[in-house]
């Protein structure tokens, strides 16, 4: 039998929190009446990770255990793990350091069964520095203000996705994946259910400041047409600057005939050109966008529902 529902665990050098992970998850499927699996994925950790889960998985069949051949990151781990999750009717996508508890599956598994296609934890208070939580307040408030889709503010990949959003996952073929926007592209009916974000139970931090950053340009590159759209903004901007420079000078040329000579000419020859420039490049720019997006591969639509000849079809959110 199938299990119902799937748990994703990317798992990079955890063995100190390991033992722990373990506890809350049997404790969690021993008292829930769906069939649950555990999908780990090792990503090329260093430790004894690999081991544990080894030695779990060939002694408890609920456990999936993946051993990806090196270390891909985070949102590539979760990738694979999606891909091999069996859930049949929702996969829940958790960090391996406790920081979300895996018991809220029984709140989002209620609301999935509401007719949730995606249920997200949105963090109402982070137990980190406060130079991170910074960071992310604001980076986050920054991607919405640029991005083309709405993705919810203060929410990381802790969710609960039915079937049907993982199977559309799985077909977006895009390389650089930042899946909670993935996760907003998709649509149909999301909700966002606030949790206190907890401390990492054990070990450190395993994103380092480089590949918080890596996952941020993929956020904004992948969401958004901004930075694009920006450059001819500001070519048209600069163009708009050459033609009051040279507007005023000519008044002051023609009623106080003090303009200096040649200076007035450079200035004003850079600032045209400058902007003609980025115009330019802007244009390309959407040309490359255009690329891009046909690139990415993704379904242009997907249905949520259909009404045909006045039968409801099946919802097969799994
Ligand atoms: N992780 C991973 N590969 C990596 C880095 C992290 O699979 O290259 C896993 C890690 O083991 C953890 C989750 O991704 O389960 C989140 O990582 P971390 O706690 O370091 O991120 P943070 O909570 O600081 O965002
Ligand atoms: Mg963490």
């Amino acid at each position: 039998m199938l299990p119902q529902i799937s748990f994703v665990v990317p798992l990079y050098n955890e063995q100190a929190t390991f033992p722990h992970l373990v506890k809350r998850l049997n404790d969690l499927m021993d008292r829930s009446p769906e069939r649950i699996e555990v999908v780990l994925i090792d990503d090329g950790s260093r430790d004894q990770t690999p081991r544990f889960m080894s030695d779990l998985a060939l002694a408890d069949s609920r456990y999936h255990a993946l051993f990806l051949s090196r270390n891909y990151g985070h949102q590539t781990a979760l990738t694979a793990g999606l891909a091999v999750a069996r859930g049949t009717e929702a996969i829940m996508v958790i960090d391996g350091d406790l920081q979300d508890p895996p018991e809220l599956l029984t709140q989002f598994y209620a609301k999935l069964k509401e007719g949730f296609d995606v249920v997200y934890a949105i963090r109402q208070k982070r137990k980190e520095g406060v130079l991170k939580r910074s960071a992310y307040y604001l980076f986050y408030r920054f991607l919405a203000s640029i991005s083309s889709i709405q993705i919810p503010l203060d929410s990381g990949d802790f969710a609960l996705l039915s079937r049907r959003v993982v199977d559309v996952m799985n077909r977006m073929p895009e390389e650089s994946r930042y899946l909670r926007g993935m996760r907003s592209w998709i649509g149909f009916r999301q909700i966002g259910l606030p949790y206190e974000r907890d401390e990492r139970m054990a070990g450190e931090a395993k994103y380092s400041f480089k590949m918080l950053l890596n996952l941020a340009y993929n956020g904004i590159f992948n969401f958004s047409e901004y930075p694009i759209k920006f450059i001819t903004r500001l070519g048209v901007g600069t163009l708009g600057l050459a033609f009051i420079y040279l507007l005023y000078n000519l008044y002051r040329k023609f009623f106080y005939n003090d303009v200096p000579q040649g200076f007035t000419a450079m200035i004003l020859l850079l600032t045209l050109f400058s902007g003609v420039q980025l115009i330019a490049l802007g244009i390309i720019g959407e040309y490359v966008l255009r690329t891009f997006f046909q690139a990415k591969g993704r379904p242009l639509f997907l249905i949520r529902d259909q009404i045909v000849e006045g039968q409801p079809l099946p919802d097969n959110r799994g």
